[in-house]
């Protein structure tokens, strides 16, 4: 069997099926539904910075369009002036564009249709099917009974449509304070769907919208979709009548995107950024595009892994650690390999010539055939990591120890003789010979030799700030702990900066913000924004390590 399926996957071009809502997409454009148009819509709210949750419903929505030949519009659902902003509708088109996809002219605010709404909004009224309640908002919920008892009626469910047009009006007006008025749609406070006792769909707001400024001081409530389905066919049928099927968009829902050791709400993003808990919406912690941007994740990897996941009904949590091999997968093909080291610790190589240097050759990177190389200078003395080196070793330790001989890779094999250390015991300098036969790419070079350590040359290298990210909570799933605040679960150890970091001259003088680079034996680290010249800053994009494709046996 496992031949059978390596001989097709060996055969080509893979065929993914389609996942099922290209499938009723393509089953109706079959059929010939509506002519055969097809039209999708991404609705985000400008109150919070896109997620990579909603990479999954871009990706499905603009995505679909794509596929199938159609369009697909980006309609902003700005009907809360109190929490929305130009910013985030800046920042959204930004991420989207950033995915690659793009809605032409088909740019769409829900505010364009708030004359539109507003006359629904009298014709219902006028119709005997809305009316204006001064009850606050808490009586309004005490009186909405439960799934097995009936509500009880406002006592303004019966005032006259006069009285009502004109209390309408005057709430648009701006006599009234925010919360002193709702109007209701007048349905059934016995019907057995919560949603249709006479659900509240216009309140008043005074802050200025950021497109509409003072001219609406009421705003119509907007509804999240499945629960609300009935009620929206209501709407649309007391409103379009005859033609409701016409009108009435197709909605199909798909499981949400979540994912461990994050939180995906916006509200608590909007919180960390507000209690500076994050350094912003683009802290490379954050499971937001631009942040995700920011510590070095593509776009394509982040489509991999929506792809990887896909869609279904049923609800999941994802593995973060699925996302985090999508990008180790690609930046190991992708990325130069380069020398750092983080914490540095000084060995002199006691019979190199003081003033001699030797530009070594390293390779760009050994994924790719063509990647080229680059030279990296090597001298007296170098820095390695602290901890490559022991005085006193357990067993297996294959690195630097006293009598024992490593490799430096693209250089020399080395014998360390001595170190020493401050009053403190802590090691300042570790002592080393070199064996010049042992030239990398020479026949002494075979020599069989247990580890090979990244160095950097101490009279050459350059000083760089690092940032060390790691996950942002501490816990699995912080949204199911209901025992904590969700603050109280960061992760403490989220983000270690080492200011002084050692890296070679090559990367010091050709590194560009953005570009990512496989630091050796350490991990993938891209150029942050906050460089400067002469002063480069490295996020950690991801360590070398990958606990995902362990577990599952890979
Ligand atoms: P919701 O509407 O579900 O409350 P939201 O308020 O966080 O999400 P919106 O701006 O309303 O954000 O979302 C825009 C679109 O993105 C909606 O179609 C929404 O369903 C979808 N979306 C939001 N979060 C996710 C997620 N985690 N996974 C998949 N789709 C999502
Ligand atoms: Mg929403």
């Amino acid at each position: 069997m496992a031949e059978i399926i390596d001989n097709i996957n060996a055969g080509g071009e893979e065929k993914k099926p389609l996942n099922f809502v290209q499938q009723i997409v393509a089953d109706d454009l079959a059929a010939g539904k509506n002519g055969g148009r097809l039209n999708t819509r991404f609705p985000p709210e400008p109150n919070g910075y896109l997620h990579i949750g909603h990479a999954k419903a871009i990706c499905m929505d603009f995505g679909v369009a794509e596929k199938f030949g159609g369009t697909c519009n980006l309609r902003f659902d700005d009907t809360n002036p109190q929490k929305e902003d130009t910013e985030y509708v800046e920042a959204i088109m930004r991420d989207i564009h950033w995915l690659g996809y793009d809605w032409g002219d088909r740019l769409y605010y829900a505010s364009d249709y708030f004359p539109k709404l507003y006359d629904f909004a009298i014709r219902l009224i006028k119709e005997g099917k809305a009316y204006v309640d001064d009850q606050t908002s808490e009586q309004i919920a005490q009186q909405k009974g439960t799934p097995t008892t009936p509500g009880t009626n406002s006592p303004y469910r019966d005032r006259s449509v006069e009285e009502n047009l004109d209390l309408f009006q005057r709430m648009n007006a701006g006599e009234f304070e925010e919360g002193s008025h709702v109007l209701r749609a007048k349905i059934d406070m016995a019907s057995s769907n919560m949603h249709f006792r006479d659900p509240i769909i216009y309140r008043i707001i005074k802050t200025p919208h950021w497109r509409t400024g003072n001219k609406w001081n009421v705003y119509p409530c907007t509804l999240e979709f499945v629960p609300h389905r009935d009620l929206y066919d209501y709407f649309v049928h007391e409103l379009a009548g005859e033609s409701a099927t016409e009108y009435c968009p197709r909605q199909i829902e798909f499981n949400r995107l979540n994912l461990t050791y994050t939180v995906m709400s916006k509200r608590k993003l909007l919180q960390l950024v507000k209690e500076g808990l994050v350094a912003g919406w683009d802290d490379p912690r954050m499971p937001t595009l631009c942040g995700l941007r920011r510590r070095g994740y593509t776009p394509q990897t982040i489509k991999n892994f929506i792809e990887d996941i896909g869609y279904t009904k049923y609800e999941a949590l994802n593995d973060i650690g699925l996302l985090e091999h999508n990008i180790r997968e690609e930046l190991n093909h992708n990325a130069n390999r380069v020398s750092a080291v983080l914490n540095p610790v000084k060995v002199v190589i006691t019979n190199y010539p003081e003033d001699k240097v030797e530009m070594m050759e390293m390779d760009n990177n050994p994924e790719q055939e063509n990647a080229g190389k680059h030279q990296m200078p090597f001298s007296r003395e170098i820095y390695i990591e602290r901890d490559d080196f022991m005085e006193e070793p357990p067993k297996k330790f294959f690195r630097l120890t006293p009598g024992k001989e490593v490799r430096l890779k693209g250089a020399y094999i080395i014998m360390c003789t001595g170190c020493t250390k401050d009053a403190d015991g802590n090691v300042t300098e570790i002592q080393c010979t070199y064996d010049p036969d042992t030239l990398s790419g020479s026949a002494g070079s075979q020599r069989k030799v247990k580890g090979t350590l990244h160095w950097v040359s101490a009279r050459h290298c350059v000083d760089a700030e690092v940032r060390l990210y790691d996950r942002l909570f501490a816990v699995e799933n912080p949204s199911a702990d209901t025992e904590h605040d969700f603050r109280e679960l960061l992760n403490p150890d989220s983000l270690r900066v080492i200011p002084d970091a050692k890296i070679e001259p090559f990367l010091a003088q050709t590194a560009k913000v953005g570009d990512t680079f496989q630091f050796q034996r350490i991990g993938y680290f891209c150029v942050d924004e906050d460089s400067t010249d002469g002063h480069l800053v490295f996020n950690r994009t991801i360590g070398l390590k990958d606990s995902w494709a362990k577990q599952q046996g890979k």
